[in-house]
């Protein structure tokens, strides 16, 4: 089992596959300059295969895929039903901005992707195009019915909440949640190389609650003890409101994640810079026992908690995408 020094079990690893995007979301990556990784640089779907076999070996039974946008690398479902056959793999899911997921979603759930979280931070088509520098939202919209269309409930939708952006939107998304039957989960906007976080754009998931409270009645759900997001049920209808706060709340004392970014490190935590690189290791030809103690020893090192929004500021960090979101 992947024990940290803290006693914490590691069962859950998230997957960058690629460090690419279709979308260019303001609070995550800049819109011209980003330097990506060069494709030799990029874990291959067998380099993966191996890592993930020997992640599930250690004891991870769950693999999220993400990015960067997981579905523009090229064959993903390929990657999906090789790392879904692996024993001990329990369930393979991904976050995606639903542009190219409708299109996706059939050859993805039949190559074993059993659930999709869905990132939109507006209902608004104009206010959509303002905040990705895209356009699309009615493709999102189409991705998240296909999802649920598909029966892979929960369908969950990550809304990035931002002061003066988008935070007269919360009761919109609290009535969209009810009307679709998807798990709205509110996060706390965080500071990443290249995203210009500045305080005035930051609100809390308090704040976010309280005023959603306003307009419904909540009820706190018991923590399942693992998970990022704090939920409440929204009161006569069912609906699931979830509250992820790194920034104001961290549930770094439950934490079960470790990550792979897109060029093969191994990270502990995502507000944590320290990392090792699996695939040096794995190209230098290390043995899977090399690569266990590898990982083994990265885990130990592993902190109690993230810094603080201070330290996190004046820390160094990868950009999202090139960790993984
Ligand atoms: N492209 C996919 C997507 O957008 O769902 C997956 C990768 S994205 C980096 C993963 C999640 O991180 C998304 O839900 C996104 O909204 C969130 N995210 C990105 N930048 C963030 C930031 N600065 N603060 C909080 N969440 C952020
Ligand atoms: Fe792309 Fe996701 Fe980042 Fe938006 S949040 S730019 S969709 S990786």
């Amino acid at each position: 089992m992947l024990n940290d020094s803290f006693g914490r079990i590691h069962s859950y690893l998230r997957l960058a596959v690629t460090d690419r995007c279709n979308l260019r979301c303001r609070y995550c990556m800049p819109d011209t300059g980003v330097d990506f990784k060069p494709h030799h640089g990029i874990l291959t779907f067998e380099e993966i295969h191996r890592l993930v076999s020997i992640f599930s070996m250690l004891g991870i039974r769950k693999i999220r895929l993400t990015g960067g946008e997981p579905t523009v690398r090229k064959n993903v479902s390929r990657l999906v039903s090789l790392i879904s056959a692996l024993p001990g793999i329990e369930e393979v899911t991904m976050t995606s901005n639903g542009i190219l997921l409708a299109e996706a979603i059939c050859d993805l759930h039949r190559a074993g992707l059993r659930r999709v979280n869905i990132s939109l931070d507006t209902l608004r088509p104009n206010r959509f195009r303002a905040i990705t520098r895209r356009d699309g939202i009615d493709k999102v919209l189409a991705s998240i019915d296909k999802a649920l269309s598909l029966n892979m409930r929960p369908v969950k939708l990550n809304v990035v909440v931002m002061r003066g952006v988008n935070d007269d939107e919360l009761r919109d998304f609290a009535d969209f949640a009810i009307r679709k039957g998807v798990t709205v989960r509110f996060i706390e906007f965080m500071p990443f190389a290249g995203n210009r976080w500045q305080s005035e754009y930051f609100i809390s998931s308090d704040e976010i609650r309280k005023r959603l409270a306003r307009a419904f009645v909540l009820r706190p759900l018991d923590e399942e003890n693992s998970s990022s997001a704090r939920e409440w049920e929204i009161t006569g209808e069912g609906t699931r409101i979830g509250f992820i706060s790194p920034v104001s709340d961290h549930f770094c004392a439950s934490c079960n994640r470790l990550r792979l970014t897109v060029d093969g490190a191994l990270r502990t935590c995502l507000l944590n810079n320290a990392e090792i690189s699996l695939r040096d290791l794995l190209r230098r030809g290390a043995s899977d026992e090399e690569l266990a103690l590898s990982i083994q020893a990265s885990l130990n090192a592993k902190p109690a908690s993230h810094p603080g929004i201070d330290g996190l500021l004046k820390q160094e960090n990868r950009t999202m995408i090139a960790i993984g979101g």
